[in-house]
């Protein structure tokens, strides 16, 4: 694992606050992150996942608050970037009193953080958090928008590759397209139901061998190992797992020539990117094509909008994809670096 740093990882700008939070009575042990609250308040989601360390717990509560102030900038939203990890307790715990005290650790930052669902977090989590904290969001609302965030998300991510087929492959149409999606979740299943209906031939993966099967039976998808998905003969990868996926083992064994898909932090290294380049394949960066569910929650949280203009909103991801790939060919760089620098240099409050 990559050695951390308190006050910015190597390619990180630093965090403007890291709040460590425990409540003994409950098990939680959170940590939350506030990377930039330059444009506004720092959003971004709560995972709740059983780390390998501590470390390893910060390392990932840095690196996705990092990126939530870079997805949050590209979409142009009122906020910056932050994100909390809980370290999920050893077996039995009291999930409404953890997600109570979680809410409580929220409320001390007084606003500059807002919390929503993530990995390992449902909307029943963010509801019972309202009755201590208001800076929650992700929760359903009678005959409104709002709620889970992944089909939303899905939704981005389906543009995306529609764009970058088009754009990259020459294909005016998904019908036909080999696409292998790994990771069959909240999200991955959502995007699996998108690319059939638009005429796609999935190849999927999930450790979770019953998704698989409901996959292939509903959407006549073919099967992989979770060992092989990232190498298989297809036309587009959509990595929808956890992070890290591309990185020096996987990247020379890729077939596909274009990369879009729902996990955070896929790049296990900018210099993953630069070597996915040289093989002459596009990936487009995950927090640009990811970007659906915090437009979805951050619109909940203002209270504007409803759900055609949220996916109105949403669907405008395929045209920062398309503007992404043009600054690409102007800078002849590799579309992770040029979507880092055009990002960060939107880390200013909105005028
Ligand atoms: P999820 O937990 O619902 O789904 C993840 C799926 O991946 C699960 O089905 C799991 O079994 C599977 N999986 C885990 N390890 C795997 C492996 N090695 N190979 C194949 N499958 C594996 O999570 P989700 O909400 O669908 O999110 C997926 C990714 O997208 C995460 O990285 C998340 O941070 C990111 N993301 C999610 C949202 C959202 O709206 N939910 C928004 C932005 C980014």
């Amino acid at each position: 694992m990559t050695p951390i740093s308190l006050f910015g990882l190597p390619e990180q700008a630093p965090h403007e606050r890291v709040l460590l939070a425990t409540d003994p009575a409950t098990g939680l042990k959170a940590i939350l992150a506030v990377h930039s609250t330059a444009r506004g308040p720092a959003f971004g989601g709560c995972r709740l996942w059983h780390y390998e360390s501590e470390a390893a717990a910060l390392n990932d509560a840095l690196r996705l608050s990092q990126g939530m102030s870079l997805k949050n900038a590209l979409a142009d939203l009122p906020f910056g970037g932050g994100k909390a990890v809980i370290l999920k307790p050893e077996g039995q715990f009291d999930r409404p009193a953890l997600f109570a005290a979680f809410g409580r650790a929220v409320q001390s930052l007084n606003g500059a953080y807002i919390t929503a669902e993530d990995v390992g977090t449902t909307t029943a989590d963010m509801r019972g958090m309202q009755a201590v904290t208001p800076y929650v969001s992700g929760i359903p609302r009678e005959g409104a928008f709002g709620g889970d965030p992944s089909p939303k998300t899905a939704w981005g991510v389906f543009v995306s590759i529609r764009a970058g087929a088009r754009l990259v492959l020459g294909r005016s149409s998904l019908e036909g397209v080999r696409v292998a999606l790994q990771g069959l979740g909240a999200v991955g299943w959502h995007l699996a139901e998108f690319l059939h209906q638009a005429g796609a031939k999935l190849v999927v993966a999930d450790v979770d061998t019953a998704k698989v099967e409901r996959a292939v039976a509903q959407f006549g998808a073919v099967a992989a190992h979770v060992g092989e998905i990232l190498a298989a003969d297809v036309d587009v990868l959509a990595p929808c797992a956890l992070g890290a996926s591309l990185n020096e083992q996987t990247v020379p064994a890729i077939h596909a020539k274009l990369i879009a898909g729902a996990a955070n932090n896929q790049l296990a290294t900018p210099a993953d990117g630069d070597a996915l380049q040289r093989r002459g394949i596009c990936y487009l960066p995950d927090y640009l094509v990811n970007a659906g569910g915090i437009i979805s929650v951050a619109r909940e949280y203002r209270n504007e909008g409803e759900e055609q203009a949220v996916m109105a909103e949403v669907s405008k991801i395929a045209e920062r994809v398309e503007e992404l790939l043009q600054r690409v060919q102007a800078a002849d760089s590799t579309p992770a670096r040029v979507a880092d620098d055009w990002a960060r240099s939107k880390l200013v409050r909105p005028a």
